[in-house]
């Protein structure tokens, strides 16, 4: 599973935020990080546009259209301007993206619901985003059983 972004960017005329209908359909109103879907996370009002490269760090990135992500507050909040220090970018590990990288060659869900981490970059964002926290395992058992009805 991966996301694949709209090509080539869309053309707006007032700042960042105007990609936002474009962004939410590229991540399929899915938060890009804990992949929870907008309906089984409080809704769209619940989403933000995240930047992937922080605009503390990357400041030309801040109007590009391929760093926006989408992402549930919980996501955004803690991700927030956290960045991999400059020895775990030399090593080549951070946040795993999942508009260039598959999920399935960096993450397994485990049968209580929790995430591990097959590479250290995906041991990485998981520890970064907190993405085995209560709400997510019990969510991602929900959706399981769902699928089995
Ligand atoms: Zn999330």
């Amino acid at each position: 599973m991966k996301f694949i972004r709209t090509k080539p960017a869309p053309s707006i005329s007032d700042g960042y935020k105007s990609f936002r209908p474009y962004v939410r359909s590229d991540f399929r109103k899915t938060c890009a990080y804990c992949l929870i879907e907008e309906l089984f996370a409080a809704g769209e009002e619940n989403f933000e546009l995240d930047h992937f490269w922080p605009v503390s760090e990357f400041p030309a990135l801040k109007e590009d259209f391929y760093n926006l992500y989408y992402a549930c507050h919980p996501c955004n909040h803690i991700k927030w301007a956290k960045w991999p220090d400059s020895q775990l970018v030399a090593k080549g590990i951070g946040f795993v993206d999942l508009c260039r990288d598959d999920f399935e060659n960096h993450f397994r869900e485990l049968p209580d619901g929790r995430w591990e981490g097959l590479t250290e970059s995906a041991k990485y964002t998981i520890d970064a985003l907190r993405l085995n926290r209560s709400h997510l395992m019990q969510i991602r058992l929900l959706l399981r059983a769902l699928c089995r009805e």
